[in-house]
C-alpha cells in the first residue's frame, strides 16, 4: 500500500537537510517505520539498514525493552530539568555508566548530542587547568579526526573535513598531527608536546576508528602511547567514543577498556540510548572532577544544556545498558566481523578497491580516490539495502543484532554493486586522468 505523502511534498519546500547541497540532491527517502535492522518506505518497500541511523541504532529498530521503558517514563516524567532538581533515571544512568566504565571515570555531565558532549570536554579541559592556576588553552588532535560541527569541535577534526580554511578566523586554531602510528609520527608528537607543554590543555582521539573522518583503524599501542605522552606532561587525554562506544568495536563495551587505559575523560552519545533519543555524555576521572571543588563559586562549571539529563532519553539508555548486560552484543558484532571478512574478501581483487577492513560492527571497502561515488546510494537502493558511500568508502555499520540473513543481504549487495559501478567508472574515466 502507498501511504500518503502529502507530509513529503508540504515539507520538502521547507527542510533544510544535513550535509546536502540542495540544489542538485535528489530527494530523500520517505521511511514510514522500522523494525530490526529494516526500514518500510513508504511505497511499500523495504530495506536493510547498513548504517544504523548513524551508528546509533545497537539494538534494532524498535525494541521492545526500549519502548516500553520510554512509554512507561512518558506516562510519568517525561522530562524535569535538572538544574535544582533530581530524578531516578538520570541519577541510575550516571551511576550505571561509571561503575561500567573503568578506573575512576566516576562523574557523569549528560547533554543531547555528541558535539556538545565534546564542547563541554573541551571546557572541562581548559578550565580543570585554570582552576589550578595555569592557562592552556589549546588541544591536539589528529589528521583524519572528527569530533562534531559546532565551532570548536571543528577545530579538532581533520582540517578538511573542519573546513578550518573555509572558516579561518572563525574556528580556533588547534595543532592537528598525524596519527602517531611510525618512528617520525611518534617524534613528532612527543616534540610538539614538549614545545607547546605550557599551552596545551589536552589531546583528543577516536580510539581505534576514526569513523566520520574515512572509517581509518588504527591500534591499541598507538593508545597507550598517548596515554604515556600525555600523564607525563600533566595534559589531559580526551577519549571520544561517540562512534566506537557501545560495544561496536566487538571487544569490550567501551574501546577505553580495550586498550587497557583510563583516560581523562570520555565522551559518549549515539548509541547511548540504543538510537532512540538524543542523549550525550560527558565522563570524567575523579581527580579530574576535583579540580573544580573549591569554596571559590567562579571555579565551577558554568554548563547546563536545558534538557540535560532528559528522562525520556536516560530511561532508553538504562534500557539499552540493560540489553548490553542481558544479550550477546559484542559477539554479534565479532559475528557481523567474521561475516563480512569472508563475504567482501573477494572485493580486495577488484580494479579500483584500495583496501577491505573490518573490525567489530564495521566493514569498509575503500575505493580508489578519483571514482566519485556520488549516485551509488542509490543502486544500492534498488538492492534492497541503504548505504550511504561518502568520500572514498562504502562501508556498514548495521545494528548489532542484526539477523544474520540480513546481514548476508548487505554483503551481498555491495558484491554485486559495487564492481558494476568500479567497472563503469574505469570505461567513464580516460585512462591517464
Ligand atoms: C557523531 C560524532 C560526533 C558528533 O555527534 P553529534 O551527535 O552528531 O553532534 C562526535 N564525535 C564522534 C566520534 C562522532 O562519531
Amino acid at each position: 500500500m502507498t501511504e500518503n505523502l502529502e507530509w513529503l511534498e508540504r515539507g520538502a519546500g521547507h527542510i533544510w537537510r544535513p550535509y546536502t547541497q540542495m540544489k542538485t540532491a535528489p530527494a530523500a527517502l520517505p521511511v514510514v517505520s522500522a523494525s530490526g535492522a529494516r526500514l518500510k518506505l513508504a511505497d511499500g518497500r523495504e530495506l536493510v539498514d547498513g548504517i544504523a541511523s548513524w551508528w546509533c541504532v545497537a539494538h534494532g529498530y524498535r525494541h521492545p525493552h526500549i519502548v516500553d521503558a520510554v512509554t512507561r517514563q512518558a506516562a510519568v516524567l517525561p522530562h524535569v530539568m535538572l538544574g535544582g532538581l533530581a530524578h531516578e533515571q538520570a541519577y541510575t544512568l550516571a551511576a550505571r555508566l561509571a561503575a561500567r566504565l573503568p578506573g575512576d571515570l566516576s562523574r557523569v555531565f549528560f547533554s543531547e548530542s555528541g558535539s556538545v558532549a565534546v564542547e563541554i570536554a573541551m571546557k572541562i579541559a581548559v578550565q580543570y587547568h585554570l582552576n589550578a592556576g595555569r592557562r592552556r588553552t589549546r588541544f591536539v588532535s589528529f589528521a583524519g579526526g572528527y569530533h562534531g560541527d559546532t565551532f570548536a569541535t571543528m577545530s579538532v577534526c581533520d582540517p578538511e573535513e573542519g573546513m578550518h580554511a573555509m572558516f579561518t578566523g572563525v574556528v580556533p586554531e588547534q595543532i592537528v598531527l598525524p596519527l602517531p602510528r611510525d618512528d617520525d609520527s611518534r617524534s613528532l608528537f612527543s616534540q610538539t608536546l614538549d614545545c607547546h607543554a605550557g599551552d596545551i590543555a589536552a589531546v583528543i582521539v577516536e580510539p581505534y576508528v576514526q569513523g566520520a573522518g574515512g572509517m581509518l583503524f588504527h591500534d591499541g599501542d598507538m593508545l597507550r602511547f598517548l596515554r604515556r605522552e600525555t600523564e607525563g606532561r600533566g595534559i589531559l587525554l580526551i577519549f571520544d567514543e561517540i562512534f566506537v562506544g557501545f560495544g561496536r568495536l566487538g571487544q569490550t563495551l567501551f574501546a577505553c577498556e580495550a586498550a587497557s587505559i583510563v583516560p581523562d575523560v570520555v565522551t559518549l552519545s549515539k548509541a547511548l540510548t540504543g538510537g532512540t533519543l538524543p542523549l550525550a555524555a560527558t565522563v570524567a576521572r575523579e581527580p579530574v572532577f576535583e579540580a573544580f571543588l573549591d569554596d571559590d563559586p567562579a571555579k565551577a562549571l558554568m554548563h547546563g544544556p536545558t534538557y540535560m539529563g532528559n528522562a525520556l532519553a536516560c530511561a532508553a539508555a538504562n534500557a539499552s545498558l540493560d540489553l548490553f548486560e542481558s544479550e550477546p552484543r559484542l559477539d554479534e558484532a565479532r559475528r557481523i566481523e567474521a561475516l563480512m571478512r569472508v563475504n567482501l574478501a573477494p572485493l580486495a581483487d577488484e580494479p579500483g578497491v584500495v583496501d577491505v577492513r573490518c573490525r567489530g560492527g564495521i566493514a569498509v571497502v575503500q575505493i580508489d580516490k578519483t571514482i566519485s561515488l556520488a549516485g551509488l546510494g542509490a543502486r544500492f537502493v534498488d538492492a534492497g539495502v541503504f548505504v550511504r558511500p561518502f568520500r572514498d568508502i562504502v562501508y556498514v555499520t548495521p545494528p548489532l543484532n542484526i539477523p544474520e540473513d540480513d546481514c548476508s543481504r548487505l554483503a551481498e549487495a555491495i558484491c554485486a554493486v559495487l564492481p558494476a559501478w568500479l567497472r563503469s567508472a574505469r570505461s567513464r574515466t580516460p585512462k591517464n586522468s
